[in-house]
């Protein structure tokens, strides 16, 4: 008989996660079974536990955001051994003959599979990955600490480069991807202004705290005009507020998976060759540029940490904006 592991599930958006004992799974030939120490709770996380997103499979084990050590390995598995420390990233899977993925955009790919959507994710004691789609991690820091970089981070790493070379940038919405940003940025010697939900005095502080050099509320206008601004927050109305604070020429990128709608606003906004964009995703090649400059220095995750048990928990906090930095669940035993 299998042995058993324990796994929040999604069966049913709208009703949480639910605890099942599950049998643990055997690597297909390009898998690896993978033990896992931590896994980050990312917006995008609530957002399909809700039923906001489509193409769902169900039921399904969410997590994208994994950092565990090899415990099995498929026949066909050359890049990975035992007990090795890995992690997985929201795209699990593509299809390597798209357009996309032909032209190195293969978070574009048509027929991509992602993580904790589509493939079961790291809400569990155990689980598989596509070994080519895995990044080896350093071994100094804690597993929770290094788990909101395999999303957060690297998505707060595409959206800042997307953004071109700013020396101002603006962060709209300073939660796990922003405070990770925010310091990638200033080693690369811009200023941050960072935009909070407006009165959010503790998060404003916060950013500063990391080097932000201005904090204020979203609602408010920054001392003065941007290169280029990342929205974080899933706030639609966001977006002409951040084109009305940057420079002719500048960049909004919009780096979440789900807004709300875009009010309208006056074409004087996007005049003067300003740019509004979208970030997808991640590619294979943003994680090993990523966590080649993690592995130079660090970034310092401020993570809140739950239990596997207190899933819907960290869920609910996060969806209140109740959490400063990341929200992480822990597989080790006794962790609060
Ligand atoms: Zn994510
Ligand atoms: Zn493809």
């Amino acid at each position: 008989m299998d042995a058993l592991m324990r796994a929040m599930v999604l069966e049913h958006p709208g009703q949480g996660l639910r605890l099942v004992p599950c049998p643990v799974p055997r690597p297909g030939p390009e898998q690896i079974l993978i033990a896992v120490e931590a896994c980050g709770v990312c917006r995008t996380d609530f957002h399909l536990v809700d039923g906001e997103l489509p193409d769902m499979v169900l039921p399904m084990t969410p997590g994208h955001e994994i950092v565990g050590r090899v415990a099995a390995i498929g026949a066909a598995v050359d890049r990975w051994t035992i007990g090795q420390r890995v992690g997985v990233p929201w795209l699990g899977w593509t299809c390597g003959a798209c357009r996309y993925c032909r032209a190195g955009q293969e978070n574009l790919c048509t027929q991509a599979r992602f993580t904790g959507y589509q493939i079961p994710g790291g809400f569990a004691q155990y689980t598989l990955a596509d070994q080519r789609y895995c990044f080896a991690l350093p071994e100094g820091p804690a597993a929770e600490e290094l788990a909101p970089l395999l999303c957060a981070g690297l998505i707060g790493y595409r959206a800042a480069r997307l953004a071109g070379s700013a020396q101002r940038l603006g962060v709209y919405g300073f939660g796990a991807a922003g405070h990770l940003v925010t310091q990638l940025a200033r080693r690369w010697g811009c200023e941050v202004y960072a935009l909070t939900r407006p009165g959010d005095e503790s998060t404003q502080a916060f950013a500063r705290s990391l080097g932000a050099v201005w904090a204020g509320g979203a609602d408010e206008a920054p001392p003065s005009l941007l290169d280029a601004a990342l929205i974080f927050a899933p706030d639609g109305s966001l977006v002409p507020t951040a084109l009305r604070h940057i420079r002719p020429g500048g960049c909004v990128v919009c780096a979440g998976i789900h807004m709300s709608d875009i009010p309208s606003f006056p074409y004087a906004l996007l005049w003067g060759e300003r740019v509004l964009r979208s970030v997808a995703n991640l590619t294979r090649r943003d994680g090993e540029e990523f966590f080649a400059l993690v592995a130079q220095a660090p970034l310092k995750a401020q993570v809140h940490v739950f239990a596997l048990e207190d899933a819907n928990q960290a869920l609910d906090r996060l969806r209140r904006g109740d959490i400063q930095g990341a929200a992480v669940l822990s597989m080790r035993s006794g962790a609060q």
